[in-house]
């Protein structure tokens, strides 16, 4: 399990990896939709470099949430929304035992899973970063059935969401601008999608 002071490693770990992804995701949300995802998270993210390591956390949930509201605050428009939901909702009303194991991760990542789709209205199969970020709770979740560690759980995660990425090129967008582009959208990945794979992967290189 991790600390507040590591999941603050953590989360300025995946900052780092965002932040350095930045072209890649403007490619991908320039062909494909209007090409500022990549800016949009990296100013999230910017955000939480500058704004994290002052933060004082009474726990590791605490931090989680820190991060979301940054992001909320920092990126604007619907993803930051969407990015703030990712690291807030599963902290509303949960009571901190002062480190997070595997299975706080799965019930922290099912339960902002689960408000990301009351509030997108998206499920998988309708190339969003729903399709990378469902299959990787799920993946948790499987890790936690079979008692495996947090090493494991993060690593199996990163992969689902990254089989995710590959799944949303060979779907057509119901949401968002790529739902303009119809079956021409076929062959290219979502950006929200390749940006969860991002997160998981990096958290998963952060434990290992
Ligand atoms: P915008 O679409 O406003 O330009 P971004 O480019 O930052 O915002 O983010 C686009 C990403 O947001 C998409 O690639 C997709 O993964 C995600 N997205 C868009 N609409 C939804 C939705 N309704 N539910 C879940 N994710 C969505
Ligand atoms: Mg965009
Ligand atoms: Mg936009």
């Amino acid at each position: 399990s991790i600390n507040s002071g590591q999941c603050k490693e953590m989360i300025l770990y995946i900052a780092d990896k965002i932040i350095e992804s930045e072209p890649y995701l403007t490619e991908i949300d320039s062909k494909i939709g209007d090409g500022d995802h990549g800016t949009g998270m990296k100013r999230g993210f910017s955000a939480v470099k500058k704004e994290l390591p002052a933060y004082m956390p009474k726990d590791p949930e605490d931090v989680l949430k820190e991060t979301g509201t940054i992001l909320l605050d920092s990126m604007g428009g619907a993803s930051g929304v969407l990015f703030g939901t990712v690291f807030i909702s599963g902290i509303t009303k949960r009571r901190s035992k002062g480190t997070l194991n595997l299975n706080d991760f799965a019930e922290i990542f099912r339960t902002s899973l689960t408000s990301l789709k009351q509030r997108g209205k998206a499920s998988v199969g309708d190339k969003t970063m729903v399709d990378a970020y469902e299959p990787a709770v799920i993946a948790l979740e499987k890790a936690v059935q079979e008692g495996k560690t947090l090493v494991h759980g993060f690593s199996e995660a990163a992969k689902a969401a990254q089989d995710g990425v590959q799944y949303t090129k060979t779907v057509k967008a119901r949401f968002g601008r790529a739902k303009y582009f119809g079956g021409k959208a076929i062959g290219l990945q979502d950006a929200g999608a390749t940006s969860i794979w991002i997160i998981f992967r990096s958290m998963s290189e952060w434990i290992s």
